[in-house]
């Protein structure tokens, strides 16, 4: 059985005081919060004061973002031993955003996936196709490429740790959700592809969440698909009811 992982990409919102008051709002409802994974994922500059709120709670705090380097001269990066002095767990990889702005390739990703396993963070590698791929009809080999790219050389073992986040870049935070139907479909071809890399059980394990605009009205359709098992949140992610909703929606 797949524990779900309902996790809240922060992007570049909140200063320090909004994040603590959104983590607190979060706490009040999931601190104990068992049955699911639930994780955080503020800007580099609340991860301290949100870590120091969620610490003793089941919540765990990730990052947006982590250096595929150790150290050094990297103007603008952030290493996993500065993460993990802050208790990061997880790390979002790969995201559309970084993708499109920072010109992120799946060959990058897949330096800092290795770079993450390496360390003992958890990455959730983001991959999903753009509108012109899909109305192209190229969504499977668009997202088969980012699979085997992002995630090349990593062993059936190392997929443990691995969560995969679908993203349909058309859907990331414009109100157009991907269909059940067609969200299921994606996440059943992506499983069937880490099957082809890696074997099977590998493959029954992994975890795959799905993301673009995710809100409270539609979470449990889409997180009761058999092989949809989570969520990664933007949006909806910015106020701890929305949030705390959509978590209670995948129970
Ligand atoms: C995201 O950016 O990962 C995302 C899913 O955003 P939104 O929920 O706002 O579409």
């Amino acid at each position: 059985m797949r524990k779900k992982i309902v996790a809240g990409n922060w992007k570049m919102n909140k200063t320090g005081e909004e994040a603590i008051a959104l983590a607190e709002g979060i706490k009040l409802d999931l601190a104990d919060c068992v049955d699911m994974e639930v994780v955080v994922c503020p800007p580099f500059t609340a991860i301290k004061p949100v870590s120091d709120v969620l610490a003793e709670t089941q919540v765990k705090v990730g990052s947006q973002n982590m250096s595929s380097d150790d150290d050094g001269a990297y103007t603008g990066e952030i290493s996993h031993t500065m993460l993990k002095e802050l208790f990061v767990t997880y790390v979002i990889l790969g995201h559309s955003e970084r993708r499109e702005y920072h010109k992120e390739t799946d060959c990058l990703v897949n330096k800092k996936v290795k770079k993450a396993l390496e360390k003992n963070l958890r990455p959730i590698v983001c991959v999903g196709e753009k509108l012109e791929d899909r109305e192209s009809g190229n969504t499977e080999k668009v997202v088969e490429e980012q699979v085997r790219g992002s995630l090349a050389g990593i062993t059936a073992d190392q997929f443990e740790d691995v969560v995969i986040a679908y993203e349909p870049v058309w859907a990331i935070g414009t109100g157009k959700t991907a269909t059940t139907e067609q969200a299921q479909d994606v996440h059943a071809f992506i499983r069937g592809i880490v099957a082809d890399m890696v074997g099977q059980e590998a493959a029954d394990g992994v975890r795959i969440q799905y993301g673009g605009s995710m809100k409270p009205e539609n979470a449990a359709e889409l997180l009761s698909q058999p092989d949809i098992d989570g969520g990664l949140i933007g949006g909806a992610a910015l106020e701890a009811l929305s949030f705390v909703e959509i978590v209670k929606a995948g129970l």
